[in-house]
């Protein structure tokens, strides 16, 4: 009995996806040029498709889970749950026009002529605020429609921006903010939603990990109390004596987002020898 999963091929998934598999513990067997392979320690089958044929693959059913942008998950509407956000892949779903013209708001693209790969989630966005347009479905390089006069504007993912720039584009409307999910199929039996449970929380515990860092800092013992203040640590803050009498090291636990805010209040509070270590895996 094993778990089948779903990742992209190749492609802008396919080395987080990996990478992500690897930080839980799960290696893979032989994964060069393979459509299907398995891990070594954990009960866990690995199919590599085209990310567009990850949905059907899942509702269906064919695999159990899959590893799929929000992007394409929405835009082919299958019956496939989601289970967790990955935090990799984040890009967005916008619209964009040659730069050299005006845009009033959506209704400026009244009319217009839109390429994109994503017929579906376009005609919901046009149907909502009450836009005719027509929509022509093109499966790669959209950004060159308006350029060889095949489209107006384009609706296509953007992460950085560079590439609408490239192609004398402006992004006027965003459709959606995606990244990767963990997806499921919505017939799992016992035995497999415990292999998931327990692949899930694997991930957590990685993206909990990846998302904090451990700190330590020695300081004088009349500044501990302040310093401790400062600090959320998982339960509390550790404090240890130093050698050194009237010293103390101070070991805890901070979040990457309040990470540099803390670490300068640390030092005006009179924390020193400040070291900052990656944490591998985080259970709580
Ligand atoms: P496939 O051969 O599997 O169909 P693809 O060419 O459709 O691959 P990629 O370009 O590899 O897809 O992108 C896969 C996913 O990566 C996208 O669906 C999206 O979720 C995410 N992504 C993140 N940033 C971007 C970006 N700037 N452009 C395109 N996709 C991005
Ligand atoms: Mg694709």
């Amino acid at each position: 009995m094993k778990l089948r999963i779903a990742i992209q091929k190749s492609g802008r998934l396919y080395e987080d996806s990996v990478q992500l598999l690897k930080e839980c513990g799960i290696a893979l067997r032989n994964v060069k040029d393979r459509l299907k392979t398995e891990a070594d320690n954990f009960p866990l089958e690995v199919f590599f498709l085209r990310d567009d044929d990850i949905p059907q693959y899942v509702e269906d059913g064919v695999a159990d889970i899959g590893i799929v942008g929000e992007n394409v998950l929405y835009e082919k509407n299958k019956k496939a749950a989601i289970v967790e956000k990955l935090g990799f892949g984040k890009c967005r779903l916008s619209v964009a026009i040659p730069r050299s013209q005006q845009y009033e708001g959506i209704r400026s693209l009244e009319g217009k002529r839109i390429a994109t790969s994503y017929p579906f989630l376009v005609n919901e966005f046009l149907a909502k605020n009450n836009v005719q347009a027509e929509i022509h479905e093109i499966s790669g390089s959209v950004e060159i429609a308006p350029g060889i006069g095949l489209a107006d504007v384009v609706a296509d993912l953007v992460s950085s921006g560079s590439t609408l720039l490239m192609n004398g584009l402006k992004e006027v409307e965003v459709l959606l903010q995606s990244q990767a999910v963990l997806v499921r199929n919505n017939n799992l039996d016992a035995e497999q939603q415990k292999l998931l449970d327990k692949l899930v929380f694997r991930i957590r515990s990685v993206k909990k990990a990846n998302n904090n860092k451990y700190i330590l800092l020695n300081a004088p013992n009349d500044k501990v109390q302040e310093i401790i203040s400062l600090l959320p640590g998982m339960k509390s803050p550790t404090v240890l004596p130093l050698a050194e009498a009237g010293w103390s090291s101070v070991h805890s636990v901070l979040s990457e987002d309040t990470f540099w805010d803390i670490i300068e209040q640390l030092k005006a509070a009179g924390a020193q020898g400040i070291l900052v270590v990656p944490i591998e895996k985080m259970i709580i």
